[in-house]
């Protein structure tokens, strides 16, 4: 398939490039584009076939459901049967924004949207060029990440160019990604709201307007045969790069100490070592590939770097990633659930003997 790849500018979207873009969304065709959090790769919601060439695309497993990208309040109701007080709420607080919110489907959404099931994610994006899409589109789009099923999600053009060339029509190159990881996804079909994906919109957030919010238990633990995930696509492995990425746990100066440690023994055994650090750590680290995924002291730096730095890993052909963790305060738990889900869970913890 020929790729067409447009650039547009954000922050003064040219509309005739927007609507050569919606042209293709109404005439079944594929585009990804920018959003605030990752690229998505979209199609129209109410298109079946354009949709199932989304799975196709990206190599996504069919009972993974997709993400509904609305422009106006009003198309809500098209998709959801109801939208509850709850729901209500949180899209007039949070919408246009990194939050998505999951309801009871109306009849008109096409089930290979939802795989098959009677609920219906949906979400607002704020970014000028996803809204602008949507909007001259006229139709919803359904859009997942713009990576291939399994790798980090996109937030740079560049990005999705080397997942999906040849296999969408139009890939919109707005720049890089303001939030850098995908939605906060929440259940409303439930008595007590559920956050099934942690993001930009954090409990705490959520919480305030609200009141009771839980987490699904699924999320920060290993996948578990016992605990199915709410959200489907919560229980793939995700996020992950070719190399090995360790997470290291503890207090940060033994943190850095046993990096130091692994990353010595590692590259002794001839190994290609990364090491993901911080602005507040970088210069303790000698050997091995070091990249500065972000400042502690502002953790949404490290949001919108974490999948980049996990792709330039990739680019620098490392083998082993030794990662300092994070604290799971207001956005670090979506750090630490994509860093978990990148890692496979696996961690080595800092404290005790070095050997
Ligand atoms: P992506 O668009 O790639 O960021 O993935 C969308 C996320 O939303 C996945 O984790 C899906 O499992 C989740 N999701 C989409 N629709 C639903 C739904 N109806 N119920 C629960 N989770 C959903
Ligand atoms: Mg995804």
């Amino acid at each position: 398939m020929m790729t067409k790849v447009i650039k547009i500018d954000k922050d003064n979207p040219e509309i005739e490039l927007i609507d050569y873009a919606a042209e293709v969304i109404k005439k079944g065709g594929l585009v990804a584009f920018p959003t605030e959090t990752v690229y998505g790769i979209g199609a129209n919601s109410f298109d079946e076939e354009a949709v199932k060439r989304i799975f196709i695309a990206k190599g996504r497993p069919q009972d993974n459901p997709l993400i509904l990208h609305i422009a106006l309040m009003d198309q809500v109701y098209e998709l959801a049967a109801e939208f509850p007080e709850k729901a209500k709420k949180l899209a007039h607080r949070f919408w246009p924004g990194p939050l998505t919110v999951v309801l009871k489907k109306s009849d008109k959404v096409p089930y290979v949207n939802t795989a098959g099931m009677n609920t219906v994610a949906i979400r607002m994006p704020s970014n000028p060029i996803a809204h602008l899409l949507i909007k001259r589109a006229g139709v919803p789009i359904s859009a997942p990440s713009a990576n291939v099923s399994g790798k980090p999600s996109p937030t740079d053009a560049s990005h999705v160019i080397e997942d999906l060339y040849g296999k969408v029509d139009v890939i919109i190159d707005g720049g890089k990604c303001d939030v850098g990881l995908e939605s906060t996804v929440v259940d409303l079909t439930e008595e007590v709201p559920v956050i099934l994906r942690p993001g930009a919109v954090t409990l705490e957030m959520l919480k305030e307007v609200l009141g009771e919010v839980k987490l699904d238990p699924s999320l920060l633990t290993r996948p578990d045969e016992n605990i199915k995930p709410k959200s489907p696509g919560m229980k793939y492995k995700h996020y992950s790069p070719k190399a090995e990425v360790y997470i290291v746990k503890g207090p940060l100066d033994k943190v850095v100490k046993k990096i130091q440690q692994l990353a010595k023994n590692q590259l002794k055994n001839g190994k290609k070592v990364g090491i993901m650090a911080t602005v507040q750590t970088s210069t303790q680290y000698k050997e091995g590939e070091i990249i500065v995924v972000g400042d502690r002291d502002k953790p949404e730096t490290i949001a919108k770097n974490l999948f980049e730095t996990l792709r330039e890993f990739d680019r620098r052909g490392v083998e082993v990633v030794f990662a300092e963790s994070f604290n799971y305060d207001d956005i670090g738990l979506a750090i630490m659930n994509r860093l978990e889900k990148a890692a496979g869970y696996k961690e080595i913890k800092a404290e005790g003997e070095l050997t």
